[in-house]
């Protein structure tokens, strides 16, 4: 289907960005079209102004400082997959991105649109909330850094407000960190039907579960074997929707499984 008519921005400065952002109510920050441009090809969504992020090359860096790994949220799978900073500060990302649809996908979708667009069963949310990523988010009004507890709000809905730009995306740098994912997905390199992350510390697990809520469920179980891990899916007290693809029960089944994997995975990583 032809898209409906939109206006078209290609700024070349952060400051420009927001500005058009900001100043134009339909605006709407276009990255790797990957979501973007489908949704509009559908009328679910229709912009008036679409701002193209394509030249903000500061948004594209992936950089390491003060034992924190930045994002720029314009970096893109590949981009992620391909980096030496996030080979030796937190590969786990860069594994995950690989394991996103098709190549095609994966040169142009970004860290920035996977997030921003919250879908809940996408790779990248669940995984954020289990690493302790925090989101660095400007407005007209200036920036501001949001944890990823508080970043997803809804399907399709983050803290990312209207006339606002998501700039980069900052996770603790441990190269030997004791991270895993699972999935189970609709064919080989399909979309989610369920999906968990996990990141074991000193402090405990953290495990972050997709596609059985509109935000990833964060689980803090006790300890980090698979007892502990099933306990604590049981008393998320799991509410999945139910489709096509898996009923309730089943999804809720598959969380267990994806989050007793991801564990297992984390837990091989940390000896
Ligand atoms: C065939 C196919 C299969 C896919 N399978 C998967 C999958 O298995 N797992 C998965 O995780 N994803 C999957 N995706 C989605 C893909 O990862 C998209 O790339 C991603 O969801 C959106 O990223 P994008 O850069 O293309 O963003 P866009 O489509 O350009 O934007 C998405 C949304 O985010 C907003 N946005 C983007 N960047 C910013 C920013 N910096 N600041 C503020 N708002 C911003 C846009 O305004 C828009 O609302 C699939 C996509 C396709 C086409």
């Amino acid at each position: 289907m032809l898209l409906r008519e939109v206006e078209y921005a290609r700024p070349s400065s952060v400051d420009d960005a927001v500005r058009l952002l900001a100043s134009n109510e339909g605006a709407r920050a276009l990255a790797g079209g990957q979501t973007l441009v489908n949704v509009m090809k559908a009328r679910a969504a229709s912009p008036d102004v679409l701002v193209d992020l394509s030249r903000l090359e500061e948004l594209r860096s992936i950089t390491v400082s003060g034992g924190t790994l930045h994002l720029g949220a314009m970096a893109t799978y590949t981009e992620i997959m391909g980096s030496s900073e996030v080979d030796v500060s937190r590969p786990i990302l860069a594994e995950v991105a690989a394991q996103i649809a098709d190549v095609q996908v994966r040169n142009r979708g970004t860290i920035g649109g996977n997030v921003c667009s919250n879908d809940p069963t996408n790779h990248l949310p669940p995984l954020l909330v289990a690493l302790g990523a925090s989101f660095t988010i400007r407005g007209a009004d200036g920036e501001r850094t949001v944890p990823a507890e508080e970043f997803f709000l809804g399907v399709y809905l983050t803290a990312v407000g209207e006339g606002e730009l998501l700039l980069s995306i900052s996770v603790p740098a441990a190269a030997k960190a004791a991270d895993g994912f699972a999935s189970i997905t609709i064919g080989r390199d399909g979309t989610c039907i369920a999906n968990a992350a996990a990141s074991l510390s000193g402090d405990g697990a953290r495990i972050a579960l997709g596609c059985v809520d509109a935000v990833p469920v964060l689980l803090t179980p006790a300890g980090s074997d698979e007892a502990s891990v099933r306990e604590a899916v049981t008393e998320g007290g799991l509410e999945p929707p139910s489709d096509v693809h898996a009923s309730a029960d089943y999804r809720r089944h598959l969380a267990t499984v994806c989050a007793v994997r991801a564990v297992q995975q984390a837990t091989a990583r940390g000896r």
